[in-house]
């Protein structure tokens, strides 16, 4: 069997050692008063018998007493002390002085605390029917003669307590790798298997049927694994919400400011009341028609339209009216003009308009079309109607142009010629 209890600070080995700690104190214990008991019986039994030869022994000590035989007294003396069961023999006289001695002996009187023990007998004789004192006799015998005799007793009271202990060791060792360490050890090592990041479908399993505290905690861990993923997918659940969420967000606003560049655009480049182009745009484009027309040798004119007395609209329908006047000439104009040409609002009342691949003379023509269609139209708006009119002052690019200011401030002194001359009129200057 392979015990891996090498931890220092284990459990494992923590519980073996308390237990066996505490098992093999008490089993030395309960030896130890074993032994302890068996000596003092055994010890009592040499006693009895010590006091049996008193019966064997003391007639003849009695007649040798008596009679002062000494020789018979010693050879009684070697006999006892012959004995197993004696280590030692004391004889004294009705004085106290020692008679007979052999072995381990401590002398009348004396006590002594070591592992000797005696039976002693008083010897009397009667005479004359008086009881005459002879002397004393001891019997000695020692822890010697007693472990002699428990010997086997001990060291049947020892392998009982040897072969208890290393089956039980055995036992224990087996049940505890078996029920505990075992099981504790897989599932040591599945835990740390798991990678929390990633648990998928990952669970403990002990390999353990019946109910017990393991496969409680088996189940406990695994409700956890379990309750984790759930909580896991949840929070990515509503990670990846929270992610389309931001997403759609995101698209919504990049629209959102798409279209306010969009706007943004249309209010830099735009005119907003009549959506022509404004007077930035005007210029930027015109300069784009400057450089195509050069580089196509294409004529290019440009008209400076001014509304005549718009003041006096404004001034006997109300600037709305007024307004809704700009957009009606803007409309109208635009449906008369081609997809290619440059129609612009550059200041209150005031439009230009470039014409590509068109020369003054075509300019004249589209100009006079513009004044008779809007000196012919009525605007009507409700309970008003009106009629209004323009004037046109009308320029040709030319080769010293270098932008369109030039075309600018020429149409305008046409422009003005034309509001000298009375309006509704056209006025060129063209070479
Ligand atoms: P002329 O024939 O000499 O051009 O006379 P006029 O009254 O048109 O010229 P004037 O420059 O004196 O007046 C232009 C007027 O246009 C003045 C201003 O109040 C008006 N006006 C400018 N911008 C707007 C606009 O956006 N809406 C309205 N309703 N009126 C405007
Ligand atoms: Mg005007
Ligand atoms: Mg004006």
């Amino acid at each position: 069997m392979h015990y891996k209890f090498n931890k220092k600070h284990s459990i494992s080995r923590k519980l073996l050692k308390v237990v066996f700690t505490i098992y093999f104190s008490l089993t030395i214990l309960i030896t130890g008063i074993h032994v302890m008991v068996e000596y003092e019986y055994t010890k009592n039994i040499i006693n009895d018998e010590l006091k049996r030869l008193e019966k064997t022994f003391k007639p003849a000590i009695t007649t040798a007493m008596w009679e002062l035989n000494s020789e018979q007294l010693k050879a009684l003396t070697d006999g006892i002390y012959n004995l197993a069961i004696v280590t030692g023999v004391e004889i004294t006289d009705n004085e106290g002085l020692i008679k007979e001695k052999r072995g381990r002996a401590v002398g009348i009187d004396k006590v002594d605390n070591s592992d000797l023990f005696y039976y002693q007998m008083k010897i009397y004789r009667e005479f004359d029917n008086k009881l005459i004192y002879l002397g004393n006799v001891r019997f000695y015998s020692d822890s010697s003669v007693v472990i002699n005799r428990v010997k086997m007793g001990f060291m049947l009271i020892l392998l009982n307590a040897v072969i208890k202990s290393s089956i039980l060791i055995i036992l224990f060792l087996w049940a505890f790798q078996k029920y505990l360490f075992n099981p504790i050890s897989r599932l040591t090592q599945q835990i740390e298997k798991i990678d929390l990041k990633n648990i998928g479908d990952i669970r403990i399993d002990l390999n353990i049927n019946e109910e017990n505290e393991l496969k409680r905690l088996e189940m406990s861990f695994n409700q956890m694994l379990t309750q984790l993923q759930i909580d896991r997918d949840y929070s990515n659940d509503l990670q990846m919400q929270h992610q389309d969420r931001l997403e759609h967000q995101v698209i919504k606003r990049t629209r959102e400011l798409e279209e306010a560049i969009e706007e943004l655009n249309k209010i830099a480049f735009k005119d907003p009341l009549t959506h022509l182009k404004n007077r930035r745009s005007f210029f930027e484009e015109g300069k784009n028609y400057m450089s195509i027309a050069r580089r196509v040798k294409q004529p290019m004119s440009l008209l400076m339209v001014d509304l005549d007395y718009f003041k006096a609209i404004n001034d006997t329908y109300g600037h709305i009216i007024g307004d809704k006047v700009l957009i009606d000439f803007a409309e109208k104009i635009t449906d008369l003009l081609r997809e290619s040409d440059l129609f612009a609002r550059i200041g209150g009342e005031e439009f230009t308009i470039i014409l590509n691949n068109t020369d003054c003379h075509g300019a004249k023509v589209v100009a006079e079309k513009m004044c008779r269609l809007i000196e012919n139209s009525v605007f009507k708006e409700e309970d008003v109607e009106l009629s209004y009119n323009i004037s046109i002052g009308v320029t040709e690019l030319d080769e010293d142009d270098k932008q369109i200011d030039d075309l600018i401030r020429r149409a305008d002194i046409a422009l003005y010629r034309a509001k000298e001359a009375g309006r509704n009129q056209v006025q060129l200057y063209c070479d």
